[in-house]
């Protein structure tokens, strides 16, 4: 249970322990004031008082006082303090695995799941271990302190009575507080599917305004909002019923108490001290004795939190890393019969590829959708682990090497590219925390995205995403691209990353490239028969496979599928240059 935490604990149990102690030491001087209460008031009664012990023991519960307000200041921080410092600890532990998580995991669980993981369950656990476990202690300690002392000092007979229904305030608690966490649950739950739901809306906002689908959007939201408002309001009902009568349960010993009471003091059997005393012990009573139920049940729920953080802590991250990592000597990329499937999928996306991409060398890629192209490239940045003796690098088999320096060696266009909401520097120095705003420009300047930069009002400051501009495909896609020039990376990566610029940009970018970076490797994955056709060599993919391999001469020569592709592209270009595009 605890195995996740233990560089946590070894640090900070040493105070906590401390501050559990403290509290036990305020907990002994609170039992010690009823006692100087009874003194004073039998002497009170047997008029053996003086007017100067009065104020002696006025500065005696003065000090006491002020040494327990020291004390419980000290334990809060304790205690407190150590259990928020653990929340903390532990938010960032669990976005730690997270970002060390396999992209498989994240298609399985919806955002709003792991908000709530890094919220609620996080926040639930700090919450036991600051206040569950400190009423815990305490309501413990004082319940058996507090019945000893009144049994010992007092009367053991009129303290048996008095204390008999308090066993029903942990039952009803223990019973009713089970009922609660159910119902917190499904608050829970509901919350979690509110925020999700919100989070949807908006991502697709302008598709919900565009298929004008705001009023069922609304009524979708208000549906599980009114959910969200119902469950609330029955817990919220059900509290309100729960602690009147806990409550009342306490003051029904109070009654006893007081009756039984006053006939031993009337028999003599006690004193008029003992008596005041005995009521004020009930009245510390009351709260630990509420408190064991309560704690109980809130324990029980940070359990429950920490096993569901516990669940995401344990999933492991399958992706092997070298033990002890081999650095690359060069960067001459070897793939020699690679098969891959996807976990969990049968059928296979790369059946036996095999290609040799030189240092500073090119490899285009063209295949249909699902042909594996992407697949191939995320194997490559072992987002997948990889067949042992199934791919090189410099020579060595790209296990050997760490998962961070292989990813190091390549910089990728995704597919999808992905800008942050910040500012573009950002975006493109993303691999460097202090952005180099030299390199940001020459880099947006290869992959022409700079004089556009450069016509927005604040330049590469512009902040881009949801609270700044939006840019246009074309521009996210060169921005992307300057990400990846920007890394400098010995293997440059284009997934289908030329795709919404035009022919004239893509020519401008691929002669940079070719020409300036030439001693950057490079794979392009392609649509264009005219972005591969300069490549040293091509692959085609059809359902995993390479179905035809060459130069772009020697692929037209064989009046294969890429040979059909040409000439489509050709006669797609010349009705484009006969000015027919503009009908
Ligand atoms: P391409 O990039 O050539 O369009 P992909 O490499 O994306 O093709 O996909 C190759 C095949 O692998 C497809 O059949 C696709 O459905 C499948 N595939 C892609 N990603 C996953 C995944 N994460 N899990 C399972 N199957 C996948
Ligand atoms: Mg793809």
């Amino acid at each position: 249970m605890l195995k996740h935490y233990k560089d946590f604990l070894r640090e900070k149990t040493g105070r906590y322990l401390m501050g559990i102690f403290l509290l036990l030491l305020v907990d002994s001087i609170q039992l010690f004031v009823p006692q100087v209460l009874k003194t004073y008031t039998d002497k009170l009664e047997a008029s053996q008082i003086v007017m100067g012990e009065i104020w002696k023991i006025a500065a005696v519960i003065g000090a006491l006082a002020i040494l327990m307000a020291i004390l419980r200041y000290l334990w809060r921080i304790m205690i407190v303090f150590t259990a928020l410092e653990f929340e903390i600890w532990t938010r960032k532990k669990l976005y730690k695995h997270w970002t060390a998580l396999p992209r498989e995991y994240f298609n399985g669980v919806k955002t709003g799941e792991l908000m709530s993981y890094a919220t609620n369950d996080i926040g639930t656990i700090r919450r036991t271990f600051s206040g569950g476990v400190i009423m815990g202690v305490d309501a413990i300690f004082m319940t058996i302190t507090t019945v000893v002392v009144m049994g010992t000092t007092i009367d053991w007979k009129l303290t048996f009575f008095a204390i008999l229904p308090m066993p029903f305030i942990v039952y009803g608690v223990l019973h009713m507080g089970k009922i609660v966490h159910d119902k917190f649950r499904r608050v829970q739950e509901i919350f979690s599917q509110l925020s999700d739901k919100v989070q949807e809306s908006f991502s697709g906002i302008s598709v919900i305004k565009a298929f004008s689908q705001e009023e069922l959007d609304l009524d979708d939201f208000e549906q599980i909002n009114e959910l969200n408002f119902n469950e609330n309001m029955s817990l919220a009902k059900f509290q309100a019923k729960l602690y009147p009568t806990v409550r009342f349960i306490g003051r029904s010993s109070m009654i006893i108490g007081v009756i039984l009471g006053a006939r031993a003091v009337l028999n003599s059997t006690i004193s008029l001290g003992d008596y005041v005393a005995f009521i004020k012990y009930l009245e510390i009573l009351v709260w630990p004795v509420m408190a064991i139920g309560m704690v109980t049940n809130l324990i029980q729920r940070g359990l429950a939190s920490m096993g569901r953080v516990n669940d995401v802590l344990d999933v492991n991250s399958n992706l092997k890393d070298s033990d002890n990592p081999k650095e690359a000597q060069g960067y001459n990329l070897e793939v020699k019969g690679l098969s891959f499937s996807y976990p969990g999928v049968n059928e296979r996306a790369l059946e036996d590829i095999s290609f040799n991409l030189k240092e500073g060398g090119s490899l285009g890629i063209l295949g249909p959708t699902g042909s594996g192209k992407s697949t191939l490239v995320s194997l490559l940045l072992r987002l997948y682990n990889i067949p042992q003796g199934s791919v090189y690098l410099g020579g060595q088999d790209i296990n050997e090497l760490s998962v961070k320096d292989t990813r190091d060696i390549f910089a990728m266009v995704p597919q999808d590219n992905f800008l942050f909401s910040t500012e573009i520097i950002n975006n493109i120095s993303l691999s460097d925390k202090e952005p180099n705003e030299d390199r940001v420009i020459q880099a947006a300047k290869d992959a022409q995205v700079h004089d556009e930069i450069m016509d927005f009002p604040q330049g590469y400051e512009t902040f881009l995403g949801e609270k700044g501009v939006n840019l246009s495909g074309g521009q996210k896609q060169r921005t992307s691209i300057a990400r990846a020039l920007y890394k400098d990376s010995p293997i440059l990566i284009f997934d289908d990353s030329l795709s919404a610029v035009d022919t004239k940009t893509e020519e401008a970018i691929l002669r940079k490239l070719r020409v300036e970076l030439s001693k950057h490797s490079s794979i392009i994955i392609s649509h264009r028969i005219s972005t591969l056709q300069n490549l040293d060599e091509i692959i085609f993919l059809d359902q995993g496979r390479i179905v035809e391999r060459g130069s772009h001469e020697e692929l037209l020569a064989l009046g294969g599928r890429y040979y059909s592709i040409y000439e489509k592209q050709l006669l797609e270009d010349k009705i484009r240059g006969a000015g027919y595009e503009s009908i």
